[in-house]
């Protein structure tokens, strides 16, 4: 398992063609709060940084400490509503504060089409930078100027995509949290959509932050029926 450098850092990222990017400055790790209702991640010893399976004597389990799950987050959505969305068994999100998050979007161009990417020097100057509150709820103008794309099954949650690459980008949810929610606005970025820095984000082990153990015995009808989320703590 790794842990996101503790002081502050910048991501970026964007869906598949680069009609939409965006920048991530996360905060040094004094200033991100713990994720609402997470409990704490076990985390195997310092020297393991690749997948172990559970402990399974008293002394592993002893070696094994836990820390608080701070945002960011990496979750593994295997929810319905999700795995439909992605068109996968598994979409892994990684969770920020939406102030983290800015985006930048290429102008629709009929020029450009639908074959290849938007990578030149020409294109990249077009980019017009937007407030993400305005992405992941995008007006009619904006989805009809820029290749935005906007899908929600429910109008509270809300999952914006390229609607010239098809990447699925971000997911948002705007519905009430509840009297006990203590933190802004966040917002899932699809994993998979992080440039090159992802490099330095390992996929942790997967832990029992929804009481689920074992990962290592999981088979692909497991994977549909829990039907939940899960969490492990990166940062
Ligand atoms: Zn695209």
């Amino acid at each position: 398992m790794a842990f996101l450098p503790s002081g502050p850092l910048t991501l970026k990222g964007g869906c598949f063609c680069s009609a939409i990017r965006y920048e991530i400055c996360i905060p040094a790790l004094s200033e991100r709060p713990l994720v609402p209702g997470a409990l704490p991640t076990s985390i195997p010893p310092a020297s393991s940084i690749t997948y172990q399976p559970a402990p399974s004597s008293d002394a592993a389990a002893e070696a094994t400490t836990t820390v608080p799950n701070r945002l960011p987050t990496i979750e593994y959505d295997h929810c319905h509503s999700c795995r439909r969305a992605c068109g996968s068994l598994l979409q892994v999100w990684i969770i920020f504060e939406l102030k983290w998050v800015t985006f930048k979007l290429v102008p629709r161009d009929e020029k450009l089409g639908s074959v290849g990417h938007i990578n030149s020097r020409e294109q990249q100057d077009k980019m017009v930078r937007y407030e993400t509150q305005d992405i992941v709820k995008p007006s009619k103008e904006l989805q009809a100027e820029t290749y935005i794309g906007l899908y929600s099954s429910d109008g509270e949650a809300q999952r914006t995509f390229c609607t010239r690459c098809g990447t699925p980008v971000a997911y948002h949810f705007s519905g009430d949290r509840g009297p006990d929610w203590n933190l802004g606005p966040l917002i899932d970025i699809a994993m998979g959509t992080l440039g090159k820095a992802v490099d330095m984000i390992q996929i942790p082990q997967i832990t029992d932050a929804y009481q689920i153990k074992r990962a290592s015995t999981w088979k692909v009808y497991d994977l549909i029926s829990m039907g939940g989320g899960m969490t492990a703590r990166v940062g």
